[in-house]
């Protein structure tokens, strides 16, 4: 989608400091970091929240899910979040599924 931020991440057009990339996952450090460590990974494939995946997507997002955890291994996180906002209310500001990873310090729950 040309209107989209990490649409224009995936495709190079806005520079990441990436961490990771296959044919169909795109995972990078978040610019605005809320833990020591926090990262995005994101599915290619533009689906605008998390609310709009499909039957179709599950086997993308599992592999999504299951290579944040790898990701994190390599970061040297035991201990992490993984995060889903869906809708503005919920904290939603970029229109494209991303699953946020955090670590690196002591997580309260519930989250505000
Ligand atoms: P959300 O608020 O759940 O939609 O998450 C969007 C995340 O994208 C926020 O944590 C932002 O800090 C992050 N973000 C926005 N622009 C960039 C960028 N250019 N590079 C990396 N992360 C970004
Ligand atoms: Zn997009």
């Amino acid at each position: 989608m040309t209107d989209c931020l990490f649409c224009k991440i995936i495709a190079g057009d806005i520079p990441s400091d990436k961490l990771y990339e296959d044919e169909e996952i795109y995972a990078f450090r978040d610019i605005h970091p809320q833990a020591p460590v926090h990262f995005l990974v994101v599915p290619k494939k533009h689906i605008s929240c998390p609310a709009e995946i499909g039957g179709d997507d599950e086997q993308l997002i599992g592999r999504l899910i299951r290579i944040a955890g790898h990701i994190a291994e390599k970061e040297g996180i035991e201990h992490y979040r993984l995060v889903f906002n869906n809708g503005e209310g919920a904290g939603q500001t970029v229109f494209h599924v991303h699953l946020h990873v955090l670590g690196g310090r002591a997580m309260t729950w519930p989250p505000g």
